[in-house]
């Protein structure tokens, strides 16, 4: 009587055991970031694009023309500090419009969220990130940070008395976020000032209407260095996987920014971050990301990792067209989206 029942029990709990395993198994390999998988990965779309010969330099700044077109580096770090590469991780490119996330970084931890989202708005323009009939539609409001009306309005947010006082709080919080001293490319910061009249006029448009209230042409010379940072495509992964890590940087320890603020800035690299093409990379990857007409894409998979490409040349919309495709490829094989059921 006793020796069928005990069966039948131990058959029950081994079933039970094998399920809840495959199920375990199943988890995990949906997570999985094996060097194994992130090199494979790496490499991949490495390849598939190497040769892909699309786009063209920005040249609206001259320096910017002048640039290798042909760098091309993949770089992902993960949260857990792991750092992977494949390609030309030494060249330095300006950072360009991704210095806008870390400037809006730092005035939210000074300020609050709620500063930039009172001040400049935190909406898609649905216009170009020069626009000035954006400004002009709503008075300089219904903006955000990630577009040159309201990145020259967080800099003039951030505080400080001297122009030093305000250039070196950026420079320390960019490094802090890369893991190291990163250089100013002053080739491309003279070009870049000696040919900034639009974003003169937009600052000063973005004072007129009392959303910057100091010397606007202060405002965009700052914003403007800030902008000709150098940057390889390791330091933009570093600096994206500080945004994946919650604000502390996944190798040096060291916090880059308050932790509670990250939602909020991830959710406007998700609205605004790739220009007029920011909702078909939200569709198509689901990834948080910024991008630089220097050639360089950063995105951020929260809790994962970061990752980021250089490639000059740019497509219509102003985006690196190798960086969006290898990254796409990348984050897919990896399970980076976050909207991603788990499964
Ligand atoms: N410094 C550039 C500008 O203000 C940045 C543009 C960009 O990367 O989107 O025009």
């Amino acid at each position: 009587m006793k020796a069928p029942m005990d069966r039948w029990y131990v058959g029950l709990v081994r079933s039970l055991v094998l399920v809840l395993g495959l199920l375990v198994a199943g988890q995990v390999a949906a997570v999985e970031l094996s060097k194994k998988n992130i090199e494979a990965a790496l490499d991949a779309a490495y390849k598939k694009y190497k040769g892909l010969q699309e786009g063209a330099n920005a040249d609206y700044i001259p320096a910017l023309a002048k640039v290798d077109s042909n760098i091309y580096g993949i770089a992902l770090v993960t949260t857990d500090g792991k750092v992977y590469s494949v390609g030309d991780i030494k060249s330095e490119v300006s950072i360009q419009s991704i210095s806008k996330v870390f400037t809006a970084a730092l005035v939210m931890d000074e300020s609050g969220p709620r500063s930039l989202e009172e001040n400049m708005g935190v909406d898609a323009t649905g216009q170009v990130f020069n626009s000035i009939v954006a400004i002009e539609q709503y008075k300089g409001a219904e903006m955000n940070p990630l577009v040159n009306a309201g990145a020259i309005t967080a800099t003039s947010m951030v505080k400080g008395e001297m122009y030093g006082d305000v250039w070196g709080k950026i420079e320390s919080t960019y490094n802090n976020f890369a893991g190291r001293k990163l250089p100013l490319l002053q080739d491309v910061y003279e070009s870049e000032a000696a040919t900034n009249q639009r974003n003169q006029a937009i600052a000063h448009l973005m004072f007129a209407y009392g959303h910057i209230k100091n010397d606007p042409l202060r405002a965009t010379d700052i914003y403007t260095r800030g902008c000709s940072v150098g940057v390889n495509a390791k330091d933009l992964a570093m600096m994206a996987a500080t945004l994946a890590n919650a604000g502390t940087n996944p190798v040096t320890g060291k916090q880059a920014m308050k932790s509670e603020n990250v939602p909020e800035l991830l959710a406007v690299m998700a609205t605004a971050g790739l220009y007029d093409d920011s909702g078909k990379w939200l569709y198509k990857t689901g990834l948080p990301a910024k991008s630089g007409v220097g050639g360089g894409i950063i995105a951020v998979s929260p809790g994962k990792f970061g990752i980021a490409v250089i490639s000059p040349p740019l497509d219509a919309a102003g985006n690196s067209v190798r960086a969006q495709k290898a990254i796409a490829d990348i984050s897919e094989a990896l399970g980076g989206n976050p909207y991603e059921p788990a499964k």
